[in-house]
């Protein structure tokens, strides 16, 4: 959604799907979406910052990095994001800005375009290890079977105990 800062006088409250079409997946994440990436944002205006603020859900299905399932995931995500015209901005103070709680952005001209920044915010949310469920017990290693629905009697070999550890310890 493109919103035009001329239009705000104080606050302006946009509703709305995310134009998925613009955004072609990328190749390194297995998230489909099953319903449009919706937002509620609050767009506030000081001067020249604008903040955006509000909740953004997306509903979509990924590969468990165990059992390699597809499971569905519901996230709801804050979105709090600043902007600054970029012609006023010094190049020295990007680093200083990057410090701040609030992530800061540049703008250019009096029109915001919101989905990339709502795109960037799904994307930074995806789980680098999704996990269809907390104590999900994977694929054994031995006879490939999905352990959550068929237990198998395999015994397991010292070292995908470990391997097994290592990852509960890296998740
Ligand atoms: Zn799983
Ligand atoms: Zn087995």
């Amino acid at each position: 959604m493109l919103i035009r800062l001329t239009e705000i006088e104080d606050i302006l409250v946009v509703k709305g799907e995310m134009d998925t079409q613009r955004f072609p997946r990328t190749d390194d994440t297995e998230l489909t979406l099953l319903k449009p990436v919706r937002y509620e944002l609050t767009v506030a205006k000081f001067d020249d910052t604008v903040s955006i603020e509000g909740p953004v859900t997306v509903e979509a299905s990924m590969a468990c990095s165990r059992c390699l399932e597809e499971y569905n995931l519901s996230m709801s995500l804050q979105m709090a994001i600043k902007l600054t015209p970029k012609s006023t901005l010094p190049e020295a103070a990007e680093m200083e800005l990057h410090n701040d709680d609030l992530d800061v952005y540049y703008y250019e001209g009096d029109e915001i375009d919101l989905d990339p920044f709502i795109y960037e915010e799904v994307m930074l949310s995806i789980p680098v290890r999704p996990l269809c469920r907390e104590e999900c017990k994977g694929i054994c290693p031995t006879c490939g079977r999905n352990r959550n629905t068929e237990p198998c009697d395999c015994p397991e070999a010292p070292s995908s105990l470990l391997g097994e550890k290592l990852k509960s310890f890296l998740n």
